[in-house]
């Protein structure tokens, strides 16, 4: 049995980061623990609460703070707005993955098969992460100093994406097919934000995690794909260890062997060349990524950064020929060559 850690957006690498530098606040461990014993079950095939197939219904629980799952009903699909901005913006969100992947990829929910979208807000107390178990999404609020939430539109499509992730080329979580599992999460919650709010490439922030910190934290988010290494350098946070070039490819054993880390090469592949291919990201960018990834030209489950890179060539040969250049230019200036 492999003994690789399965995460939520908090990767477990920044919140051992968070609890070395700060060794009175227990929120971090405690949140590691909780996040990995659920987890952990979830793969063993031990999830305790089952849904039924469904029609792509949105069914948002609140824990009201404690740790018990699903919670009680808050919001399920045509229900009024609660009142709740967490709830509301949960079940917002929700809708909105769902709409983006039907609309741009003609993909049904999150498993292409219409499973219901069943989200839990409100987990625990001081929980600092938000994850997808592999039926369900659970978000806590966050400790009030370092996050404050995680009920936003790329965390949201970040962790859904996840999902499709599993269903399709289900790379392997570890190494470099682990930082493209990542990276095709980043690349589709960063897409699904700015297919919500109408930004063209060079308009978006390209920043995932963007409002989850508290203020008094120096950081813009967890990651940026267009500047990777950039997001956050702070006292209680350390610095954004991610790489901009392959060159650079972090080696070591954490997290899972770099999966946050080395996510930085793609995603900075993907931006620039959705920058490059100028309008929107989430048309012939996202395609390509899409195709490469869950689509029936796909990579398989082990493959590495440059097998994806070859994939995303063959695929824009084929689907949209005239953005190649700029597609080989975008992998050979992160040290990909293609
Ligand atoms: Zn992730």
């Amino acid at each position: 049995m492999s003994t690789r850690n399965f995460d939520g957006i908090i990767p477990s690498s920044m919140l051992l980061e968070l609890a070395s530098r700060s060794p009175d606040n227990l929120s971090h461990i405690e949140t590691i623990l909780r996040t990995q014993k659920i987890l952990q079950a979830a793969r063993n095939g031990h999830i305790r609460f089952k849904f039924a197939a469904g029609k792509a219904e949105r069914q948002i629980y609140d824990a009201k703070n404690t740790t018990r799952l699903p919670g009680t009903r808050a919001r399920f699909e045509g229900d009024a707005a609660t009142g709740d901005k967490t709830t509301d913006n949960a079940y917002d969100y929700h809708g909105g993955m769902r709409d983006f992947l039907k609309a741009e990829f003609g993909w049904n929910s999150i498993d292409g098969n219409g499973m219901n979208l069943v989200g839990t807000v409100h987990y625990g107390r001081n929980y600092n992460n938000a994850f997808w178990n592999g039926a369900s999404m659970t978000y806590g609020d966050g400790d009030g100093v370092i996050f404050i939430t995680f009920v936003t539109p790329n965390v949201v499509g970040h962790e859904l994406a996840h999902g499709v992730t599993e269903k399709t080329s289900g790379l392997d979580y570890q190494g470099e097919s682990g930082a493209l599992n990542e990276s095709f999460s980043d690349v589709l919650g960063a897409c699904y934000e700015q297919w919500l709010f109408k930004q063209t490439a060079d308009k978006a922030s390209w920043l995932i995690g963007s409002g989850i910190f508290g203020p008094t934290i120096k950081g813009k988010a967890l990651r940026s794909m267009i500047a990777p290494g950039t997001a956050y350098n702070d006292p209680k946070l350390g610095k954004d260890p991610q790489p901009d070039h392959y060159s650079k490819l972090y080696r070591g054993s954490g997290d899972n062997g770099g999966v946050h880390i080395n996510s930085g090469i793609p995603n900075k592949a993907f931006a620039t060349f959705a920058i490059a291919v100028g309008g929107n990201a989430w048309e012939a960018p996202a395609h390509i990524w899409w195709e490469s990834n869950s689509g029936k030209n796909r990579v398989g489950s082990t493959a590495n950064i440059a097998d994806f890179a070859k994939k995303t060539v063959d695929n824009c040969t084929k689907m949209f020929p005239q953005h190649l250049p700029a597609l080989k230019k975008a992998w050979n200036d992160v040290g990909v060559a293609v």
